[in-house]
């Protein structure tokens, strides 16, 4: 047998002659956060290198968050300087030795959160609540960047009908609403109530639909969201003191099965509560630390409602979206407002518009 032959045969074992870099000899571009409240800035860094188990992708789509925004302005203790950008879409660029199955041009979306897939919790729990996890543009360097290094498991396909722009966005806020509404499965028939329609509430209604929910109350106080709400097929509720008997009024007396609390506001949340159906649930999704003012007798345990919390999402739950996306059960186009350059004052300008509030949908970075 020949050398030539070999190789060819154990192709691995070939590879494994030329160990791979440590280090590329060219640099990329970032944008980085290197300070709380200041903008973010663009450096050059080296090009990542990928470990065994890891791709290397080059970004064409990565969503501006509200987050970002949370974290530019120092609500988290990040650990700085950090490469910003949790929603990423781009091509598989290069890959580590032991990657099968994906190759080099594949478009691919990233799920955020980095999981080891066998520790109790991954197991027992669910993998978005790892001991050993972290997230994308939070702890670990992110997609505001022309490349950004992530586990092989990370990657989900996106099928060729769907836009990196579409893609990029629905790994945080619309898989956020999928996985809220996976918890209250199944979601066909039933009457669902979204508390708070801004971005996370038009995936929330895009997706309750393409299940088959019966009906979608979107519950808001903002004229122009509701009159929206009602355009994309739901029931619009104007949010006040009377909201209980408003949802009542709404279902024909009868309540809504789920309502999903998009919006933290406590006393709104409550006022839900009295208006789910027996055994119905409410879904904490928005970050809130306010109590919640429930009669625990009155409002929950004579009913056998339920109260419960949503973390994050699944890795299989991204695939699952990328489907609905295929099959256009879901058309991302109207949750996004806008697309930016990958340039440090856009990407700032955003998080500004995102601080003042003056923003509700997706503004996303196109790279070229
Ligand atoms: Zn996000
Ligand atoms: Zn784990």
């Amino acid at each position: 047998m020949t050398s030539a032959a070999t190789a060819e045969e154990h192709p691995a074992a070939d590879r494994s002659q030329s160990p791979a870099p440590t280090a590329y000899s060219y640099r990329v571009k970032a944008i980085r956060l290197f300070a709380p409240h200041e903008p973010l800035r663009a450096v050059d860094v080296p090009a990542p290198v990928p470990a065994d188990d890891e791709i290397v992708v080059r970004v064409r789509a990565a969503g501006i968050c509200h987050s970002d925004a949370h974290y530019r302005a120092g609500f988290n203790q990040l650990r700085l300087p950090l490469t910003l950008g949790h929603e990423v879409a781009g091509v598989v660029a290069r890959k580590g030795g032991r990657v099968d199955g994906l190759t080099e041009g594949d478009r691919v979306a990233l799920h955020y959160l980095r999981f080891c897939g066998s520790c109790r919790r991954c197991v027992e729990h669910g993998e978005q609540f790892c001991e050993t996890g972290g997230m994308l543009g939070n702890n670990i360097d992110g997609g505001y960047a022309e490349e950004v290094v992530v586990p092989a498991a990370s990657a989900v396909r996106i099928p060729a009908s769907v836009p990196f722009e579409h893609a990029a966005v629905m790994m945080c806020s619309t898989a956020t609403a999928y996985h809220a509404l996976r918890l209250t499965a199944p979601v066909a028939n039933k009457t669902i109530a979204i508390l708070g329609f801004g971005g996370l509430g038009i995936s929330a209604l895009m997706l309750a639909r393409a299940l088959g929910a019966a009906q979608v109350l979107a519950v808001d106080i903002v004229d122009e969201k509701l009159a929206f709400a009602r355009s994309m097929g739901a029931t619009p509720v104007r949010s006040d003191e009377n909201l209980t008997q408003a949802l009542l009024d709404a279902t024909g007396g009868r309540g809504a099965d789920v309502a999903l609390d998009l919006a933290g506001r406590a006393d709104v949340s409550a006022r839900a509560v009295r208006a789910l159906v027996p055994g119905g649930t409410l879904v904490l999704v928005a970050l809130s630390t306010a109590p919640l003012p429930v009669n625990p007798y009155r409002d929950l345990l004579a009913r056998e409602r339920r109260i419960i919390g949503c973390s994050d999402h699944t890795r299989a739950e991204l695939e699952e979206l990328m489907e609905l996306a295929e099959t256009k059960a879901i058309d991302m186009s109207a949750a996004i407002s806008e697309t930016v350059p990958f340039d440090a004052d856009a990407i700032n300008g955003v998080l500004d518009k995102l601080d003042r509030g003056t923003t509700t949908l997706r503004s996303v970075i196109a790279f070229e």
